[in-house]
């Protein structure tokens, strides 16, 4: 492996740019395309989840690469949940129960803007918009393309190429159509699509409801959220079946039935998004997937990273965090591996794939916990029980939610097993103790770990 190797980066998203920007910093040269025009300059419309909730491992990927401070600049801290019911009460929940721990609400452009800045600040990077990438001839290391703004059609050679190119990755596409080699892969939809609108600011430019949390109206098999931004607007998510139930996406065709649902179902919703009709009409439907496969290099030459490798649900708000997260590993990787690309590529995805399973899971987890569970009386409880051990017993205990979002050192693998465990003894102890009664904090905390422990120990024997 040599400083001098050219790399082709296919997919100037979130991970793409920070990738280059990492690769130039450590004095690669990197050329890097995207089939999108240049974001900075252009204005690329809705439709593709426009804010974004960045959490540690994010922060700690862009930390790595110096742009940490450039990011939080434009963050919104969201410091729990706020859930609407379909009289329009509210409730509040924290997401920890110690103090600092929070999301972040974050413009997806915004933020790729910064790091395409940044990785052009380097001489030896340079980024090629509207340029899309057809296929890849993976032996040869070739990536082919067709110009946007010449209508051409040409071709690069690469040291090594990657593929940054999302859910839809025309490398991951070449590994299966090649057949080079035997690639396993997986695609799942979700039967639910998802849909954005907007709240815009008040007259003044202010956030009209809380900007200090994440916006719930959880409603069983339809689901709303919304997340600040800065101008004052909160972008706001509409999580509905394709075809199923009284109301999804091929039913609500009219004004009169769009209005008739969100009446019914997030009145309080609807007074704050004038323009309601006109957006669900007129805004894209987005598929909501999971995407596991293997390997994800193929010899020396090339590599999957990102949603390219291993797209998500957005249910745990970990995607891009993944994604970042996978720059930070390979770094790692690339400090302490001496034996060339292929090498690198295969330790790599022994240290990642397992944790990149494990978030797809518990993204999958968190669809029906936000849907379903989030208002549930039981649910509550445990979570109430919860947020007091962690604010009793910061050093001691650490919730599921708070291993996986505010603990970069505790792998996503190993948070999702301990996790689901203690969920498992707190809702037990919930279903058996009314709240009240547990009064003595220091003993429920002994009883939980406790029985987490011995739901570990029977995990482990049954996976033997
Ligand atoms: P992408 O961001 O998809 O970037 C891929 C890039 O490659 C794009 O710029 C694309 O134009 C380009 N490209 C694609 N094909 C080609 C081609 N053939 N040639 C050249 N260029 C190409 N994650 C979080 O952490 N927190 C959240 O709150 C969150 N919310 C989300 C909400 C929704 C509704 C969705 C859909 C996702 C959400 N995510 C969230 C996930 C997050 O968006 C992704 O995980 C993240 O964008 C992955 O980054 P990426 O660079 O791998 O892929």
């Amino acid at each position: 492996m040599s400083k001098k190797d050219n790399i082709v980066i296919i997919g100037a998203g979130l991970c793409g740019s920070l990738l280059a920007l990492r690769l130039a910093q450590r004095g690669y040269k990197v050329a890097m395309y995207e089939s999108r025009p240049d974001l900075r300059v252009t204005d690329i419309s809705a439709g593709r989840s426009i804010n974004l909730a960045l959490s540690d491992r994010g922060f700690k990927a862009l930390r790595l690469c110096g742009v940490e401070e450039k990011a939080r600049e434009i963050c919104i801290p969201m410091y729990g949940r706020l859930m609407h019911d379909r009289e329009g009460n509210t409730f509040a929940s924290n997401y920890s129960g110690r103090e600092g721990e929070y999301i972040n609400s974050i413009s997806r452009g915004d933020l790729n803007g910064i790091l395409l800045t940044e990785a052009e600040k380097h001489e030896n990077v340079t980024i090629h918009f509207n340029t899309e990438c057809t296929s890849v001839d993976i032996e040869n290391t070739v990536a082919h393309f067709k110009d946007y703004n010449t209508k051409e059609e040409f071709s690069v050679d690469g040291d090594v190429i990657f593929g940054t190119d999302g859910a839809g990755s025309a490398l991951r596409k070449s590994y299966y159509l090649e057949r080079k080699f035997l690639f396993s892969y997986s695609q799942n939809f979700l039967a639910h699509g998802y849909k954005e609108l907007e709240i815009p600011a008040d007259k003044l430019g202010n956030h009209q409801i809380s900007k200090d949390h994440l916006h719930i109206w959880p409603r069983g098999e339809y689901m709303l959220i919304a997340l600040p931004n800065l101008d004052g607007s909160f972008t706001v998510t509409l999580f509905l079946s394709y075809d199923e139930g009284e109301y999804n996406f091929n039913n609500l065709t009219t004004e009169e039935k769009i209005t008739e649902f969100f009446e019914k179902e997030f009145s309080d919703a609807l007074d704050l998004i004038p323009s309601i009709k006109d957006e669900f009409l007129n805004n894209p439907i987005g598929a909501l997937g999971t995407v596991k496969c293997s390997p994800w290099h193929y010899q020396n030459k090339t590599l999957l990273m990102g949603d390219a490798a291993h797209a998500i649900v957005p249910f745990y708000g970990q995607g891009m965090n993944a994604s970042f997260e996978d720059v930070t590993v390979f770094d790692t990787i690339l400090d302490t591996h001496e034996g060339g690309w292929e090498a690198t590529f295969k330790a790599y995805e022994k240290a990642r794939k397992e944790d990149t399973d494990a978030i797809a899971d518990l993204a999958i987890d968190n669809f029906y916990e936000m849907r379903d569970h989030v208002a549930n009386p039981l649910f509550k409880q445990k979570r109430k029980l919860e947020m007091d051990l962690e604010k009793t017993f910061p050093t001691e205990y650490f919730s599921k939610y708070s291993m996986v979002t505010f603990n970069e050192e505790i792998p996503y693998a190993e948070a999702m097993k301990k996790g689901r465990a203690q969920d498992k003894a707190l809702l037990n102890m919930v279903a058996h103790h009314d709240l009240d009664t547990i009064t003595d904090l220091k003993e429920a905390l002994k009883k939980v770990q406790e029985e987490t422990n011995e739901i570990l120990e029977e995990d482990k024997i049954a996976g033997l």
